[in-house]
């Protein structure tokens, strides 16, 4: 099946293009990109006219937790420790596979709907989870997450490790990294036992880490060392890792970390909302750390809608920086798409328009009000885009949703009234 997207104003984020948008042809053939250019004159099947439309990669969510949309606006008022203890913990002990089969397919749909083509879970994984990421056909990399604070440390890891092996290579779109809860919810050996086996299976390692003031406290007491030298102790340096949030982290530590395989998750909307603090994204970026962008579980942040998060990045930094010029839209642009594929080792496959890659291809309208006129594209897409002006989300070649609307047949409304009866039981 060749489909021929014709006439598309392109952002491509591909580094060696030197504009940033183009009048262009692109050519998907199955699930690759085959043509980008403006002379195609071989045959084709589907032609899709994209005049006044933008052509984009698919958004790459880089940490999120799918099973948690159920937990929308709980954290309101309430710092991560509390949160995690008073509300999440407590309710996630009463859900069933089940309910999170429900609440992955509500992020999954909300992904979908919003422009984002691949995200990095960090939840319970099981066959009903990845039964929920197959129908949906989203991109995923997933996992089972580990913590051993409860003593069930073993048990995590060998359904992981189970899971691993039952379906890794069974899905082009699903892979698998290792994901411990954070250094404050894993004691040291359990950390070095996940090096362990990433290393064996060649998996990348993705760990809350940096998040809030208390947990430094933490590790530096248990520890008696630095954030930075305490991570290098527990191994998970030697892994390529992706470290979600990395707030409080001096220059010394970040220039320690920097010797290593390591990306940074910024979540500003989470991080706000927690009260945890403001990530300084710039001097990541300075540094030259891979920086990537996620929006965390819908529980702490409202919503998984990457362009909603999109949207507080370059203002949050010029606010703190006092400075206008500090960072700018195609910044962000990148970490949502071309630095997340990165982050995973998937950037020779996906994160951009590129002949070769898979075609994980996103367009948006710009005739919409919200939207209209065009002064200064770029930051109209990362700062006016909302999920009505996203009229196509295609993943693999694939057309998973068209005009708002998802082109399976999953009901919306019985998925809704699935997803109250969870809520009724678990709050
Ligand atoms: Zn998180």
């Amino acid at each position: 099946m060749k489909t021929w997207i014709k006439n598309a104003t392109v952002i491509t984020m591909d580094e060696k293009r030197e504009n940033k948008f183009e009048t262009l042809d692109i050519v998907v053939w199955d699930d690759i990109i085959y043509y980008i250019g403006n002379n195609y004159n071989e045959d084709y099947d589907k032609v899709i006219n994209a005049k006044g439309k933008i052509v984009m990669p698919g958004l790459i969510n880089s940490h999120t937790h799918l099973g948690m949309s159920v937990f929308r606006n709980t954290s309101d008022g309430l710092p991560l420790i509390d949160w995690l203890n008073k509300k999440t913990w407590p309710a996630e002990s009463k859900m069933s596979d089940e309910d999170i089969y429900a609440s992955t397919l509500l992020s999954t749909v909300e992904m979908i709907l919003t422009g984002t083509t691949t995200c990095f879970d960090h939840y319970v994984g099981s066959d009903t989870t990845i039964k929920a990421i197959e129908e949906s056909n989203i991109r995923c990399v997933f996992t089972n997450f580990l913590k051993d604070n409860d003593g069930l440390g073993n048990e995590r890891l060998k359904n992981f490790l189970d899971l691993y092996k039952k379906y890794n290579n069974k899905n082009d779109l699903i892979s698998f990294c290792m994901a411990p809860h954070s250094m404050y919810a894993c004691s040291k050996n359990y950390l070095r036992k996940v090096s362990y086996f990433a290393s064996k299976y060649n998996l990348p390692v993705h760990m809350h880490y940096c998040e809030t003031v208390n947990e430094v406290q933490i590790i530096g007491k248990i520890y008696k060392k630095n954030m930075a030298d305490a991570l290098i102790d527990t191994n998970l340096t030697n892994n390529k890792l992706i470290l979600a949030h990395g707030i409080y982290l001096c220059d010394d530590e970040l220039d320690k970390l920097n010797k290593y395989d390591i990306s940074i998750v910024h979540n500003p909307v989470s991080n706000l909302v927690l009260g945890s603090g403001i990530c300084d994204v710039k001097k990541l970026l300075d540094k030259g750390i891979n920086v990537c962008l996620g929006t965390d579980g819908a529980g702490s942040s409202f919503n998984i809608n990457m362009f909603y998060h999109m949207a507080y990045v370059d203002l949050l930094q010029k606010g703190i920086y006092r400075n206008a010029n500090i960072m700018d839209s195609y910044d962000v642009l990148k970490m949502a798409t071309i630095n997340g594929a990165k982050a995973m080792g998937m950037d020779n496959f996906i994160g951009s328009i590129e002949i070769g890659k898979k075609a994980d291809i996103i367009m948006l309208d710009l005739s919409d009000i919200n939207i209209y006129p065009t002064n200064n594209l770029i930051s109209q897409v990362v700062h006016n885009t909302s999920k009505e002006n996203i009229v196509m989300t295609m993943v693999n070649g694939k057309i998973l949703a068209s005009n708002g609307k998802l082109t399976n047949n999953l009901s919306i409304d019985k998925l809704k009234d699935n997803i109250d009866n969870i809520v009724n039981n678990i709050f």
